[in-house]
């Protein structure tokens, strides 16, 4: 059977493979690990293998997995949607956001995150599944969201983050990816620092790649399976 630390081999290959069939630097696309709903002993096993960077949908399962790994220079990253009584835990925890998509939230994870951290790096999640999800903001939204998450002290806007509609056409992936990237030069164009786009998963990474990701969000590929899916906590 695969070890933890083959597959993260085999994602690499793929990100390099799908970054020079782009014509783009290897080096230009991060990988973020996946472990929701996995053990803390799978991060572990991952980290291990070189992987620094992990990415969890629900704080409270975040919060015991960071007790158990403490020790750890893990880089934590909240991809889950985010719930306003949760936001005290997200800006005190979590070294980046990828699900901003509300002024309010944004507002209360500035204030909220402390003053010793440096600021929380955030991205400003894009519905472009429309009826099918009710996170993210449209593409629109997003452009007055971002002039406003911009300004705001204990955040460090760095770019856009999407989840599009699943589906096995590599056309119909890259025409949703493309929407997100255009939405990010635009942003780019009006003079904001940004410099990450997180789109591409275990089955859409390739897509994604040809799109410009610069962040793909690996989960199934990595750890196998999900056991279970936990209540939003
Ligand atoms: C679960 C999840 C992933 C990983 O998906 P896989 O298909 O398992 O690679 C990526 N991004 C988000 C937001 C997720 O919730």
């Amino acid at each position: 059977m695969a070890t933890i630390s083959d597959n993260l081999q085999a994602v690499r290959a793929r990100i390099e493979g799908a970054a020079r069939d782009a014509g783009r630097d290897p080096r230009s696309v991060s990988l973020l690990a996946v472990s929701k709903t996995h053990p803390a002993g799978a991060i572990q096993e991952a980290f291990a293998a070189g992987q620094p960077a992990f990415g969890e949908n629900y704080v409270q399962e975040a919060l015991e997995k960071m007790a158990a790994l403490g020790r750890l220079q893990i880089e934590w990253h909240m991809i889950g949607p985010l719930q306003s009584n949760k936001t005290k835990q997200v800006a005190g925890r979590f070294g980046w956001v990828h699900t901003l998509d509300r002024e309010r939230i944004a507002r209360r994870l500035s204030e909220q995150r402390p003053a010793g951290l440096l600021p929380l790096n955030a991205l400003i999640q894009v519905n472009v599944s429309g009826e099918s999800s009710k996170s993210g903001v449209s593409a629109i939204d997003a452009i007055a969201l971002a002039q406003v998450v911009a300004r705001l002290p204990g955040l460090r806007l760095r770019g856009l983050m999407a989840i599009p509609e699943p589906t096995d056409d590599m056309a119909l992936q890259r025409a949703q990816f493309g929407v997100v990237r255009e939405v990010f030069e635009g942003l780019c164009a009006d003079g904001l620092p940004l410099d990450t786009l997180s789109m591409g998963m275990s089955d859409d990474l390739e897509a994604a790649i040809a799109e410009g990701s610069t962040l793909v969000r690996v989960g199934t590929a990595i750890f196998g399976k999900r056991q279970r899916v936990r209540d939003a906590a």
